[in-house]
């Protein structure tokens, strides 16, 4: 019996590869650059399987292109790239990347928090332009995270581990969670519950750690950086359209607020032209969860995903098994 075929939008990692090679015909997407949609629906025609990226959009085009479509499988814990209701209708299961990015995630929050209040993107490029004359008292004086208020928005897993980290910084931390968070939770991480307002008027770092959903699309409105200290910054590292770009430019423009640090952007890869020119934004290019170990990880929970459902099992991190009614 020939074996099921799977379309792989990357060559993923070995480890990763040999978990798949081992049970199925595995087409790989090897050009440096993104498949292009239109080959992507003309790859996936006559695949049981797909391992994708969240740069590809899973929805009833690409399911109606793909008859033999079974699962699925995002590199990605986020999965607004993913139709989900779509893939239900259509019998398909979808599957993220949860747990295994955590960590990874909260450190680069941290990264950027650091980078960005710390002004050191600044002091590297002053050094590499040659123009640094030595130590002086008031060069690049930045904002302290010691002992100041952090609030998150979004405190699930992600949230959480930034909230871990900050015990280390001696701060305060609000949250904010359409679900509270068990007490026992909130003890063990010294956080509290605030509403959204207090929180953005509160905080010194406001951290994003919210999906992509309707409502939390631009969360963070003109009006919301309004709220926050003039002596604030903001992090996203969760999606970019959670953010008005334009209002936030306007923001930091009428300093409104002392600073941004953004992993994730509206339209990847444009990023708002008043943004890249501005010396209190940090930039970095969706690498939150780019360590060599942790992407490993994602692509390999992909795979198995993929390998248990061919085994007859319930993948383990099927995002709609309930509504499939898989065992
Ligand atoms: P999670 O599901 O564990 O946590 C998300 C939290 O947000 C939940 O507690 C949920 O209740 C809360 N939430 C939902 N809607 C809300 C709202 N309107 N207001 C306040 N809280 C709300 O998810 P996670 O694993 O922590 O990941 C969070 C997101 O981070 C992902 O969905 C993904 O988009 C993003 N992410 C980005 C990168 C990156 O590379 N930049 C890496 C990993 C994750």
């Amino acid at each position: 019996m020939s074996k099921p075929k799977v379309l792989a939008t990357r060559p993923l990692f070995p480890s990763a590869r040999k978990l798949l090679e081992s049970e199925f015909e595995v087409e790989y997407w090897t050009s440096p650059d993104r498949i292009p949609r239109a080959e992507l629906l003309n790859r996936v025609a006559d695949k049981d399987a797909l391992v994708c990226l969240l740069t590809e959009r899973v929805d009833s085009e690409l399911l109606a292109a793909a008859p033999k479509l079974r699962i699925a499988a995002s590199v990605s814990v986020g999965h607004d790239n993913i139709d989900l209701e779509a893939c239900t209708q259509r019998n398909v299961v979808a599957t993220h990347t949860p747990g295994v990015l955590d960590d990874t995630t909260a450190d680069f929050a941290w990264a950027l928090l650091m980078a960005v209040a710390r002004r050191v993107l600044e002091g590297d490029a002053w050094i590499r332009a040659g123009g640094w004359p030595g130590w002086d008292l008031d060069q690049l004086c930045g904002g302290d995270a010691w002992g100041k208020t952090l609030g998150i928005i979004g405190f699930g897993r992600i949230g959480r581990g930034v909230a871990r980290r900050a015990y280390g910084f001696n701060m305060r931390v609000l949250y904010n969670d359409a679900v509270r968070a068990p007490v026992n939770v909130e003890e063990q991480l010294r956080a509290e519950h605030v509403d959204r307002d207090k929180l953005l008027r509160d905080s010194d770092f406001v951290t994003l750690h919210v999906p992509l959903l309707p409502d939390t699309q631009h969360l963070i409105t003109k009006d919301n950086l309004a709220k926050m200290k003039p002596t604030a910054y903001l992090i996203n590292t969760s999606r970019g359209q959670v953010v008005d770009e334009a209002a936030l430019a306007e923001a930091l423009e009428q300093r409104k607020i002392a600073g941004a640090a953004l992993d994730v952007y509206e339209n990847e890869p444009a990023v708002h032209p008043a943004l890249v020119s501005r010396k209190d934004v940090v930039l970095t290019p969706h690498i939150a969860s780019a360590s060599i170990d942790t992407r490993t990880k994602m692509a390999v929970m992909a795979a198995n995903n993929v390998v248990a459902l061919f085994q007859g099992k319930r993948p383990p991190n099927a995002l709609n098994a309930d509504a499939l009614g898989l065992k």
